[in-house]
């Protein structure tokens, strides 16, 4: 089973991903997390790459591309793997994120994203994508509160506003892929909602 956390920054994935499998595992369940950008030695590397330039740098087709070969690299050698093992695979973003950033934030256009990121992972959707809907304005508070700032700060907010758009956007186009949460609500009650659904899935 594959599931994927999305959301715009400061949506409380990682942490959300972290508590479900910690659930998981303590219901019996192999769990593999894991993360985008990175998940590989080569991904990680494409990462910080990213990460470490400002946007003056690294254009955004560029970007998008490398966040694409991170991808593929990530779907072939660990995901794919996984899941053949049985595993429940979770995923701290996926091709969403890209749609969401490079194809609505950066202006890029959501389906060529989706295309492009389409032919590097072969195709391989989530079951599931848990999509942690977030108040640009909120999330920033968060990220200031946790210190895990980086270079999307300087981003306005319109940035932010069309990359929220676009995830619920996709959320709308397959419903039956997506969980959409309120970022806002309470984490205990988000993961509760979060494992109710995993549990009700087939597999
Ligand atoms: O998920 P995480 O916050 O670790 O992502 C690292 C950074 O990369 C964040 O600033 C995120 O907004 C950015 N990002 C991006 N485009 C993507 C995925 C992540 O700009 N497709």
């Amino acid at each position: 089973m594959f599931i994927a956390f999305e959301g715009g920054d400061g949506a409380g994935k990682s942490t959300q991903a972290a508590a479900v499998q910690a659930r998981l595992e303590s219901i019996g369940r192999t769990v593999l997390r894991t993360r985008e950008p990175g998940g590989t030695p080569v991904g990680e590397k494409l990462r910080a790459l990213v990460l470490e330039h400002g946007q003056g740098d690294i254009d955004s087709r560029t970007e998008a591309l490398i966040f694409a070969a991170s991808r593929a690299a990530h779907v072939r050698q660990v995901i794919v793997p996984a899941l053949e093992r049985g595993e429940i695979v979770l995923c701290d973003r996926f091709i969403d994120s890209s749609v969401a950033y490079q194809g609505a934030g950066r202006g890029l256009g959501l389906e060529a994203v989706r295309e492009l990121n389409l032919w590097a992972t072969g195709g391989v959707l989530p079951d599931l994508t848990v999509l942690l809907d977030v108040d640009p304005e909120r999330g920033r508070d968060r990220r200031a509160a946790e210190g895990t700032e980086d270079r999307m700060e300087s981003e306005p907010d319109d940035f932010h506003s069309r990359i929220r758009a676009a995830f619920l956007e996709l959320a709308a186009a397959r419903p039956e892929h997506y969980l959409v949460l309120d970022a806002g609500q309470d984490r205990a009650e988000l993961t509760e909602a979060i494992m109710e659904r995993i549990c009700g899935m087939p597999g």
